[in-house]
C-alpha cells in the first residue's frame, strides 16, 4: 500500500487500518476490507475530515453514495457540508419511481439505480465509494447524475487500484482518492 498524499499525517494511519484479503470473493482479487478502518475512531474520523476539507465551501449540494460501502461515507460527508445524501442502490431496492445504469465490475456484472426527483437540473453533486477499481461504477453514477441534468464535480474514493486504470474511464472528470494499493 502506497500514500497517494504523503504530505498529510493522517494517511499513513489510515493505509495501516485497510486491511488486504487475498483471493476474496474470487481467486486473483486483492480485496480492499475497510470494516477495520471503521474499527478505529480516529482513523475513521481522519478519513472523513480529509474528505470534508476538501468539498466544505465548494457549493456541493448533493453526495451521492454508492452502494454499499458508498452509503458508509458519503452521509457523514453530506452532514457536514451541509448537503443532501442520495443513495445510488442496486437494482429493486429502491420503492420509486427509478433510472438505471448497467457496468462492468471488477468481479462481475451490476446495475445501479437512482430515486427520479432525488435530484435536481443544475446541482452540483459529488460521488462517493470506497474505491475505484476498472471505474466502471463511477462512471456509472456519473452517468445517473448527468442524465438527469446535474454537474459532477469530482468522484472521491478512499482506495485506487492504479493498475486497473480506471481513472482512464471516467472521461476526464477529476478523481480524489486518500491511498493507491499498487
Ligand atoms: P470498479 O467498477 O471496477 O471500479 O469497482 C469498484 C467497486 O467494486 C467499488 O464499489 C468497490 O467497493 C468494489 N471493488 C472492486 N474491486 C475491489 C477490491 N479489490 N476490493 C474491494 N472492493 C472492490
Amino acid at each position: 500500500m502506497s500514500a497517494y498524499r504523503d504530505e498529510d499525517p493522517r494517511i499513513q494511519g489510515i493505509k495501516t487500518k485497510i486491511r488486504v484479503v487475498p483471493n476474496f470473493p474470487k481467486p486473483g482479487i486483492m480485496f480492499q476490507d475497510i470494516t477495520t478502518l471503521l474499527l478505529d475512531p480516529k482513523a475513521f474520523k481522519d478519513t472523513i475530515d480529509l474528505f470534508v476539507e476538501r468539498y466544505k465551501g465548494k457549493n456541493i449540494s448533493v453526495v451521492a453514495g454508492i452502494e454499499a460501502r458508498g452509503f458508509i461515507f458519503g452521509p457523514p460527508i453530506a452532514l457536514a457540508i451541509g448537503a443532501k445524501f442520495v443513495p445510488l442502490r442496486k437494482p429493486r431496492k429502491l420503492p420509486g419511481e427509478v433510472i438505471s445504469e448497467e457496468y462492468i465490475l471488477e468481479y462481475g456484472r451490476d446495475c445501479l439505480e437512482m430515486h427520479v426527483g432525488a435530484v435536481e437540473p443544475g446541482e452540483r453533486a459529488l460521488v462517493v465509494d470506497d474505491l475505484i477499481a476498472t471505474g466502471g461504477t463511477l462512471c456509472a453514477a456519473m452517468n445517473l447524475l448527468e442524465r438527469v441534468g446535474a454537474e459532477v464535480v469530482e468522484c472521491a474514493c478512499l482506495i485506487e487500484l492504479p493498475g486497473l486504470q480506471g481513472r482512464g474511464r471516467l472521461n476526464g472528470k477529476p478523481l480524489y482518492v486518500l491511498v493507491e494499493y499498487q
